[in-house]
């Protein structure tokens, strides 16, 4: 397993399973739509599947190089694009940055919970708010377009160990 443990996350799980997971999703995905998860598109995968935290395309970029790849930015911005395209993974605007999507067989908005302390990135799935959001925008002749809800604030690990207070 690839996992780092320095990039642990919101909450203690098995994060080599996230990643095997999203790969064997993303092979599936690929599969059935005729496309080709190319060697920099599955790699490019794996690296922002790294951890809960959304990596950045400059960071993409320079891991990719070290690693031999064709990293020309044109390249890896078409491996993003494609990767987004097929839903397997989100941007975050406000960072960003890009993220891993766990539920990448179904078609979703991005509604992300980040955490400004260790900036993990939960997705949560809430089709009812983006409805009522559309809902109110149009009471005010408002066509909604954005994709995304970003909301920031503390994750369940960071407020156990600001409770825990400071270690003397
Ligand atoms: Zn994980
Ligand atoms: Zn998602
Ligand atoms: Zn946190």
């Amino acid at each position: 397993m690839t996992e780092q443990s320095n990039d642990t996350t919101h909450s203690s799980h098995n994060h080599g399973q996230c990643i095997e997971q999203a790969l064997s999703t993303a092979e599936s995905l690929c599969a059935e739509h005729g496309q080709r998860l190319t060697k920099v598109r599955r790699r490019a995968l794996e690296l922002i599947w790294q951890s809960h935290r959304p990596l950045g395309a400059y960071q993409l970029l320079a891991k990719l190089s070290e690693e031999g790849f064709n990293s020309a930015p044109p390249t890896v911005y078409r491996a993003l694009e494609f990767l987004l395209s097929a839903g397997l993974i989100h941007k975050v605007e406000s960072m960003n940055a890009y993220l891993g999507c766990s539920h990448a067989d179904k078609p979703h908005k991005g509604y992300f919970l980040i955490c400004d302390e260790c900036q993990n990135v939960m997705e949560f799935d809430y089709q009812d708010i983006h409805q009522s959001l559309i809902n109110k925008a149009a009471e005010h002749g408002f066509q909604l377009r954005s994709e995304t809800i970003e909301l920031t604030g503390l994750c369940q690990r960071c407020q156990n160990s600001q409770n825990e207070g400071p270690r003397t």
